[in-house]
């Protein structure tokens, strides 16, 4: 992205995104104000780039979760209860951000390959009243598994997928768990973090695919789990 939107808090960060035209939806610009990022980031929650959070992993810049938000939102509006997936979840600021956009009777599953980054992003979302209730009330769930497969519940899909880690591939499951219609973000490239791109894959409401490679990214890999860390896989 050309520029940087940093500011000295939650609401002069979403501000400044909003003035520099990366969130261009009050609805999201709304989401966003709700989530506060210090919550997720370990340090300068408030600064326009990525933050290590342990395990080889980080949280993402806030511009690159406004971006995929844009572009996933016709995807998660306007019904009232729309079903997404958030595959390598991290700190949890994204799959908190999208439960806030996904109406009340939607869900969010946030997807994790490492136990401890499951638990830190659940523990984050428990630090505000707000979190508690959406993980109370269903309408986030943490799992714990291989982001490449996807995830099987619900059993019919996903309207919008989100790939916060690059993958190697657009990777099959994934595509046959999208719904017609529905639209994945994924970033796609090689392991070593160069010639990485944004790809939206749409299945329309036919079921028909089709791929749109976007901007140059660089992203952690989607990869096989830690073996010491692997949980239950
Ligand atoms: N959206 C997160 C991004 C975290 S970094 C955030 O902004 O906080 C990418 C995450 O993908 C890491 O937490 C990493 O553990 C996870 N990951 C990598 N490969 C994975 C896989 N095969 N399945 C599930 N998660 C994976």
């Amino acid at each position: 992205m050309a520029w940087r939107s940093s500011g000295q808090s939650n609401v002069a960060l979403v501000e400044n995104m909003y003035k520099n035209s990366l969130i261009t939806s009050p609805i999201v610009k709304a989401a966003f104000l709700k989530v506060d990022r210090a919550h997720y980031a370990p340090s300068s929650p408030y600064q326009d780039s990525p933050q290590a959070i342990g395990h080889g992993a980080t949280i993402s810049a806030p511009h690159m979760h406004a971006n995929a938000v844009e572009s996933l939102l016709e995807y998660i509006l306007p019904a009232s209860a729309s079903e997404v997936l958030d595959i390598g979840s991290g700190s949890g600021y994204l799959t908190h951000v999208l439960a806030e956009l996904v109406g009340e009777g939607g869900v969010v599953v946030g997807v994790e390959h490492i136990r401890e980054l499951q638990e830190l992003g659940q523990g984050n979302m428990s630090k505000s009243p707000e979190g508690q209730a959406l993980l109370s009330s269903g309408r986030v769930r943490f799992g714990l598994g291989d982001g490449r497969k996807g995830w099987t519940e619900p059993k019919s899909g996903w309207d919008a997928i989100h790939v916060g880690a690059a993958a190697e591939e657009l990777h099959e499951d994934l595509v046959n768990q999208l719904r017609s219609p529905g639209r994945m973000f994924i970033p796609v490239g090689a392991k070593d973090g160069w010639d990485q791109y944004i790809w939206t894959v749409d299945k329309d409401r036919k079921g028909k695919v089709s791929t749109q490679r976007g901007y140059g990214v660089r992203y952690v890999p989607l990869t096989d789990a830690p073996v010491s860390r692997r949980g239950d896989l």
